[in-house]
């Protein structure tokens, strides 16, 4: 047990956070910098906290390489409140190609119904979403407003293998379960769209990335909270922003870029997953969920023949400090998340662990 007896938390979101980041927010947490107050009681409009802000976007813009022509905006309400601000904002002639590859894309295509007409351009719900479509599978509308995608299937543990053609049509991803994990070509994407509780801060917060031409004045009766032209006109402080998550943002920016950037982080987390992957692979106890070309590097999905041995994994690993490791209600089993702030220790334990469950139930 380390010095602050913290566990392993293998959630699915929020997440582990890094402990560096952890105690520079204790240590700065009564008085910011010799301003005698917390980042938590200060003004939005302030000259210290504006700065805050400034460095968390100029950090995100430098570790994700993000072309000047795009804009950065932080909104609030998670990646929820996106799957209608996305078709909201972006709609033109009226229709939007989806893919469903899991839950939150189902989601977020019943959502923009609401907004426009959605067609659906691949889905893998016949498999139980064991994977994401190939290019070859898409159906494409080459007049539809843009194409919706879930880079990174949280609950299925799946991710997109490659990033979907689409000719002039923006391209648009959810990236809330793996942004950041390992490097990603923005200037292939029309708006990318993250909750930050997985991979970055606490919950609380979206990042929207989008393309500048994207951006247009939405439909007169579009809530303003839910306006991306007017979130980027007024730098993301059109009301009080969150304040505390656009600081945390920045400190664990800062973590990341101090441990050499997301091509080190993308090494750590291939490294994490391979260990978990390679061990489910020769194991004839365990059965992992996904399909083997489309693997999450986040979400690790598996389970054994027998729901009441998934039980007493879960339970026994959680008397061993390896905590939420049981699965999404809908497909039982286990998940095991290990998103860029589990450390290989982690992981590392698990299968430890793992093997010995094995050994004493197999
Ligand atoms: C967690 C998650 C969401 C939902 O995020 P909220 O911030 O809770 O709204 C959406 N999409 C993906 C891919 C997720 O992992």
């Amino acid at each position: 047990m380390n010095q602050y007896g913290r566990i392993y938390n293998f959630s699915a979101g929020p997440s582990m956070l890094p402990v560096p980041v952890l105690e520079r927010c204790r240590d700065e947490m009564l008085n910011y910098r010799g301003t005698g107050m917390s980042v938590m009681e200060m003004s939005h409009r302030s000259k210290i906290f504006i700065e805050i802000a400034r460095h968390t976007e100029e950090l995100l813009r430098q570790v994700m390489a993000i072309p000047d022509n795009y804009k950065v905006l932080f909104m609030q309400g998670g990646a929820s409140l996106q799957f209608a601000a996305v078709p909201i904002n972006l709609r033109v002639n009226g229709k939007a190609d989806y893919v469903r590859s899991g839950n939150f894309s189902t989601i977020a295509s019943k959502e923009a119904a609401k907004f426009l007409t959605v067609q659906i351009a691949g889905s893998s719900e016949e498999t139980s979403f064991d994977h994401t479509p190939l290019q070859e599978e898409l159906t494409l509308d080459p007049g539809a407003d843009y194409l919706h995608i879930c880079m990174n299937n949280t609950i299925y543990g799946t991710k997109f293998p490659y990033i979907p053609k689409t000719g002039k049509v923006p391209l648009v991803a959810d990236i809330s379960s793996c942004v950041l994990s390992e490097p990603i070509d923005v200037s292939k994407f029309g708006l990318l769209y993250a909750g930050v509780q997985k991979n970055l801060a606490p919950a609380g917060m979206a990042i929207v990335i989008i393309r500048e031409d994207l951006l247009h004045e939405p439909p007169e009766n579009t809530p303003l909270m839910l306006n991306y032209k007017l979130t980027a006109d007024k730098d993301s402080m059109y009301n009080t922003p969150n304040c505390w998550n656009i600081y945390v943002t920045g400190l664990v920016l800062e973590y990341l870029q101090s441990i050499g950037g997301v091509e080190e982080m993308a090494r750590r987390n291939r490294k994490k997953a391979a260990l978990l992957y390679d061990y489910l692979d020769q194991s004839h106890f365990y059965i992992a969920g996904a399909r083997r070309d489309c693997r999450s590097m986040m979400n690790v999905i598996f389970r054994t023949d027998s729901p009441e041995l998934d039980a007493r994994f879960v339970a026994e690993a959680a008397e061993e400090g390896l905590v939420t490791l049981k699965g999404h209600r809908v497909l039982g089993g286990m998940r095991a998340s290990i998103y860029n702030n589990m450390p290989y220790e982690g992981v590392e334990r698990l299968v430890d662990y793992m093997q010995r469950f094995e050994k004493q139930h197999g």
